[in-house]
């Protein structure tokens, strides 16, 4: 375990940003915690990082920056209609998602191509195009700093919500998930209910029921047509969520912009983030290397070498801008730091 000090975090995140961890170190195995919790030559603030696509950096990083290399699918359990499957957490998701379809496991096929490793997975509950990772997720396996200890969060416990999970608020910075147990389907029922993925099928001239390589083969078409690349534009996809509104809001600004989309949720009503933005003219805009994507205005993009500062600032003020012209407070998904 060789912990370096002042490294560069550019390669370690989607966005670009140059800033540099005091303390960096990277994990193979389980068991080097223990041992990285009782060195008390490193910081006891700790960032753990695994793809770093979720992730903004506004200033240099003071604390242990820990990039979560542990490796290895297996299964953990089977039966006649279900394969459980343990993941650990540096697998790169999308290889996870390829796993499961060559393996003829269904699940997860709607959530190929997202960015970033499966520790984080459940952190913010991935989603996209009908699908929650908390609908697969069977258990999380976590170290405590503060207790020393591993410990093992069943699904129930793991509070799930829309881009949100325990994670993210009681247990955020206090563990370093290891590895998380998927609940894959050996029969499938493929869920195209999104309109995108319908398109896309219509597109591929697909109109029998698909099969689960055919749903991911469509969600990847579409991610590629739209989502600028990391490798090629920084960026961290969405950064803002989409908000849920109340009906009576909704109607409010229906009277002055009858075509605002909406989709029904839990409580009120769901509508497309992206869409507020760029009613407020900011889609495609670009002040020096900090900007809006031109194709989708839920992501912001950093063209060369905006700081994060820069890019901070410009949500700021997309944020206002929102507010002021439609009531409605937007809310970052991407992880300040
Ligand atoms: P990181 O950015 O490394 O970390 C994210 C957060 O999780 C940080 O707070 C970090 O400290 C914490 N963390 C990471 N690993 C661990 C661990 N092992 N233990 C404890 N904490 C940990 N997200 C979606 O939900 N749906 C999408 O469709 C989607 N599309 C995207 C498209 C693009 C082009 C990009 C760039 C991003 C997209 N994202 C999407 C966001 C992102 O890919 C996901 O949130 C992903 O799960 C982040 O994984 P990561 O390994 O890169 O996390
Ligand atoms: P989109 O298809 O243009 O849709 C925009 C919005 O409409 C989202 O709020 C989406 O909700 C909602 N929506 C669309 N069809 C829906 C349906 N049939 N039922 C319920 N809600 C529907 O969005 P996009 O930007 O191209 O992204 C496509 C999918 O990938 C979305 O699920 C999105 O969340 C996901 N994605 C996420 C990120 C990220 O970084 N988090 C980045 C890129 C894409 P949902 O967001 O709840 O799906």
């Amino acid at each position: 375990m060789l912990i370096q000090k002042n490294v560069s975090l550019k390669p370690y995140n989607s966005f670009g940003i140059d800033v540099s961890a005091s303390h960096f170190v990277e994990l193979t195995h389980e068991w080097e915690l223990e041992e990285l919790t009782a060195d008390e030559t490193v910081p006891t603030t700790r960032l753990v990082l695994g793809g770093g696509s979720n992730i903004l950096f506004t200033k240099n990083v003071a604390a242990l920056v820990i990039k979560n290399n542990m490796m290895g699918i297996e299964v953990a359990e089977e039966n006649e209609e279900h394969v459980w499957l343990q993941a650990k957490a540096g697998v790169v998701w999308h290889e996870l998602v390829l796993y499961a379809i060559d393996h003829n496991l269904g699940g997860i096929e709607n959530l190929a191509l997202i960015p970033g490793c499966v520790g984080a997975s459940p952190m913010q509950n991935i989603g996209a195009y009908g699908m929650e990772v908390k609908d697969v997720i069977d258990e999380v396996a976590c170290w405590h700093w503060e207790e020393k200890r591993m410990m093992v969060l069943r699904n129930e416990d793991c509070q799930f919500g829309y881009r949100d999970s325990i994670f993210k608020q009681g247990l955020k910075d206090k563990v370093l998930i290891t590895s998380v147990v998927f609940k894959l389907n050996k029969l499938h029922k493929v869920n195209t209910s999104y309109g995108a993925i319908q398109q896309q099928l219509a597109t591929m001239g697909v109109s029998n029921e698909p099969t689960i390589k055919t749903v991911a083969n469509a969600v990847i078409a579409i991610r590629e047509s739209k989502l600028p690349d990391p490798n090629k534009i920084g960026n961290a996809g969405s950064f803002f969520k989409n908000p849920t509104i109340s009906l009576e809001l909704f109607k409010a600004i229906q009277l002055h912009q009858p075509n605002i989309p909406a989709y029904p949720a839990n409580e009120g009503v769901k509508v497309p983030a992206g869409w507020l933005i760029e009613q407020c003219g900011w889609k495609g805009y670009r002040d020096g290397d900090a900007g809006v994507h031109a194709l989708q205005a839920l992501v912001l993009v950093n063209y060369g070498n905006a700081t994060g500062a820069e890019m901070l600032h410009l949500s700021e003020k997309i944020i206002e801008s929102v507010k002021e012209k439609f009531g409605i407070e937007l809310e970052r998904e991407v992880n300040i730091w």
